[in-house]
């Protein structure tokens, strides 16, 4: 079968390559890949600048739904023709302080699907049966493709941080994971601006469209002024920093109220200078969140079951697998929002 490959370490070495079809072992299932969406991250894999292991050759994609094909020996609860998406965490070591907990999400021994395991930019993929969730009814395959971002989102907004009804809350930056974060704080009950660069001026429309009270080019209007109006001089009481650069974190922590919280979702790869004595003068809650664990998907699936998130509206264009080159491209270029592989 055709699959998109990170086939050495390093910059670069990824390419379409025919592979064998894989077969599910014991407590696995086979999943035929309907639809597998590019997450920035395989950017970063493309680019090896992400601190995720990797173990190429290695088919890429971790972002996807999929009909069960086969099921491995030992495999109860699921059958062949089961509409499904699963969660990338494919193996963690389960004995550590994390996982014990149920946050293996953050286990340091983490095999990831579509970096060390092989992944969804194929017709057929290998998961683990203890990672399935079932796609509730009337959720789209393409839909199902954004379960696993808006899971993250999930994590970090209702997990990490308390959202409560009323409140005001800044996100920074209006990527696939900040316009999901919008939709989880405007399903808390808070009321939302979304600020953005002037090259985000059709996702900060969006953003509108999806229930932002407020949005901000930051290119022409001071954000501080601009949450000034928006609560009245108070500050924000949350703020969910998704874009992942300096200017931004420092916004988030300028805009929040005395006591209010910071979520880190961005990445910024790389060391920033920041004044840290603002956290003691305003007793900041400062926290961040990586990735997601099984209640991030449940809770995830029932808020876009009750459309109460809407995956559809952020997603942009699909590509055949073929394509992957121009695919990439054009989510560097920062072009459209969520781009879907239809590897069949
Ligand atoms: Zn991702
Ligand atoms: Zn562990």
């Amino acid at each position: 079968m055709k699959a998109i490959v990170k086939y050495a370490e390093g910059r670069g070495f990824v390419e379409l390559r025919d592979v064998p079809e894989p077969a599910p072992g014991p407590g696995e299932v086979r999943i035929a890949v309907e639809y597998a969406g590019i997450c920035a991250s395989d950017l970063h894999i493309l680019n090896a600048d992400i601190a995720i292991t990797i173990r190429p050759p290695v088919v890429m994609g971790h972002e996807f739904s999929g009909t069960i094909d086969s099921l491995g020996s030992g495999v109860s609860g699921w059958a062949v023709g089961d509409g499904v998406v699963a969660e990338a965490s494919y193996g963690v070591c389960g004995l550590c302080r994390s996982c014990m907990g149920g946050f293996y999400n953050l286990c340091a021994d983490r095999k990831v699907l579509g970096y060390w395991h092989h992944g969804a930019f194929a017709r057929f993929t290998v998961v683990p049966a203890h990672r399935l969730h079932r796609l509730p009814p009337g959720v789209s395959f393409q839909e199902g493709a954004l379960v696993e971002p808006i899971a993250c989102a999930v994590h970090g907004v209702r997990e990490c941080i308390a959202v409560a009804p009323a409140d005001a809350v800044l996100i920074t930056g209006p990527g696939m994971i900040g316009l999901a974060a919008l939709q989880i704080a405007r399903a808390a009950g808070a009321r939302v601006i979304v600020a953005g660069t002037p090259a985000d001026e059709a996702r900060l429309a969006l953003a509108r469209s999806l229930g932002a009270e407020r949005v901000v080019d930051v290119g022409r209007e001071d954000l501080g002024t601009a949450v000034k109006e928006f609560t009245h001089g108070g500050g924000v009481d949350v703020a969910v920093e998704c874009a992942g650069n300096d200017r931004a974190v420092r916004s988030c922590l300028d805009a929040l109220r005395k006591q209010g919280q910071h979520l880190q979702l961005g990445l910024l790869g790389r060391d920033m200078d920041l004044r840290f004595d603002s956290l003691a003068y305003k007793e900041l809650r400062v926290t961040g969140a990586i990735s997601s664990r099984d209640t991030s998907w449940r809770t995830a699936l029932d808020l876009i079951g009750r459309r109460q998130v809407t995956p559809r509206a952020l997603i942009s264009d699909v590509f055949p697998l073929d394509d992957w080159e121009a695919a990439f491209r054009r989510h560097e270029e920062k072009k459209g929002l969520k781009m879907l592989f239809r590897p069949g």
